[in-house]
């Protein structure tokens, strides 16, 4: 097999104990999906070598490429809240490292690709339909300009899943600035394994933070800078109405990108406690809840970095304390600013969140859709006879006529050319998202009848996020109540 790929494995270099060396499940008989043709460019890869019978062969697991090294990485995490020690990627396989064309380093992992050490109970496979759900999400989240894992190619494998039903099984081959997630730290620090953290933390302060390295404390610097990207990262998700769904401190990485896309979904109709993943009963994970879940799940990661820190227990706690209690101010500073952004203010004024919070709370309070109420006040601001477009969204138009009315007293103090405003505000506020029962509708049509082209339709649809494409407007409408999606699954 002679692969174009120039894996380094800097991951696998690390000693034995922080991963499984593992062969992925050789599958029967592959065959690709979809080739993410632009990512393969970026990351310096050769896509009609990926998309040939022996790239596919990698890209399914059945052959391993000269040069990758397999390995399943060690991992722990908070599951909603408890502690599992030992849980480590069951059906995910880290194929080695590329660096992009951009400078940086990326990991090519396979998700499906069978059993690991870690697999505990599982089978180490994916269904061909969670496969199709996170490739279209976290593309679409690349697409609106997110931070998050990319996904390079899905294949069929050939091969039978079974799960309640029997499924096609694929493999999603996954692009990561690291697969190094909170619930990494957590393994080695659970064991008492000092000297592991330490040499972990080094690993991802050299791949990810390397400007901490100069830093007086470089655990700290790294905790901080990652406060910072998680604020932001969970400010992007609210101002676009996306909910994680597992946010687990397995689920969450220390690179900052979106991780991870299990019973993920946008809202459709606002409301801040909407939750849609089947397994989280208590709303652990709800919409308005992920700030916190994030500070949270650092603020686990600050305890497993505290021997870093500092000699002196106490200061080092003080130490992470200061850190983390930012947190609050960085994500209300993101999340302002991108509310600012999507009612179209230039300038910046104290009562402007409250203006905001007064637009939420009667969209909650009349299931007003997110996403098109904002779209839609784009044109809006710049033609008062707009208006008409988004008082339909809401159950009582009159509720959203009363604040109409004072954000356009705010917008007249703002100045500001109208066309240039709602310009602005169209980048601000996507039209396409992926809207659960779209979603659906394109997984059915792949797995019930091997029918991908309304999955490519979609995918090709969210590419382009910010733009009318009016020939695919029905993909932007909200469902019918038939249509609706109440809940979502894990990929497992
Ligand atoms: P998740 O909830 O998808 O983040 O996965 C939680 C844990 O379960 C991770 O350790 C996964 O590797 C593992 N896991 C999920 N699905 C499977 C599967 N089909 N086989 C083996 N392990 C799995
Ligand atoms: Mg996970």
């Amino acid at each position: 097999m002679t692969s174009t790929i120039p894996f380094d494995n800097s991951y696998a270099r690390l000693p034995d104990r922080f991963f499984a060396r593992t062969r992925p499940a050789e599958a029967p008989a592959p065959r690709l999906i979809e080739l993410n043709r632009p990512l393969a460019l970026a990351l310096g890869l050769d896509p009609d070598w990926l998309a040939s019978p022996e790239g596919v062969a990698m890209l399914s697991g059945r052959e391993v490429a000269p040069g990758s090294e397999p390995i399943a990485m060690a991992y722990a995490g908070h599951q909603f809240g408890s502690f599992v020690p030992s849980l480590g990627d069951g059906r995910a396989i880290l194929l080695g490292e590329v660096v992009g064309r951009d400078g940086q380093r990326y990991d090519l992992q396979l998700k499906g690709s069978g059993r690991t050490l870690f697999s505990r109970g599982g089978d180490g496979r994916a269904a061909l339909g969670p496969v199709l759900r996170e490739h279209l999400v976290s593309e679409a989240m690349a697409a609106m300009g997110i931070p998050t894992t990319r996904t390079l190619a899905s294949v069929i494998t050939g091969e039978e899943v079974y799960r309640e039903t029997v499924l096609p099984g694929a493999v999603l081959t996954r692009v990561a600035r690291s697969h190094v997630r909170v619930g990494t730290f957590q393994y080695f620090a659970a064991r008492q394994d000092r000297e592991a953290v330490r040499l972990l933390t080094d690993y991802v302060v050299a791949r990810l933070y390397p400007e901490a390295a100069e830093a007086e404390r470089p655990a700290l610097a790294f905790l901080d800078r990652l406060v910072g990207r998680q604020a932001e990262l969970v400010a992007s998700w609210l101002l676009v109405g996306f909910i994680h769904g597992v946010m687990n401190t397995d689920n969450m990485s220390v690179a900052g990108e979106t991780i991870d896309y299990g019973p993920c979904a946008f809202m459709d109709a606002f409301h801040p406690q909407t939750v849609f993943s089947s397994i989280d009963q208590q709303g652990r994970y709800a919409y308005a809840n992920q700030p916190g879940i994030a500070q949270w799940n650092l603020t686990r990661l600050a305890e497993c970095l505290l021997p870093l820190l500092d000699p002196d227990e106490d200061r080092a706690v003080e130490l992470a304390k200061e850190v983390l209690t930012g947190f609050g101010a960085r994500f209300e500073a993101a999340f302002h600013a991108g509310l600012r952004r999507k009612l179209g203010l230039f300038q910046a004024e104290p009562e402007d969140v409250a203006l905001a919070q007064d637009l939420l709370g009667r969209m909650a309070a009349n299931a007003a859709d997110f996403t098109l109420t904002f779209r839609r006040l784009a044109d809006a601001a710049a033609d008062g006879g707009a208006d008409a477009t988004v008082r339909v969204l809401f159950a009582d138009g009159a509720a959203y006529d009363g604040w109409a009315a004072s954000w356009r007293e705010r917008l007249a103090r703002d100045g500001g050319e109208p066309q240039a405003r709602r310009h602005a505000m169209r980048q601000a506020n996507p039209l396409f998202i992926p809207r659960n029962h779209q979603v659906e509708a394109a997984i059915r049509a792949g797995v019930d009848a091997d029918d991908f082209g309304p999955f490519r339709t979609l995918l090709a649809v969210l590419a382009d996020p910010y733009a009318d494409q009016p020939e695919h407007a029905h993909l932007a409408a909200p469902p019918q109540p038939e249509e609706r999606v109440l809940q979502t699954f894990c990929g497992t």
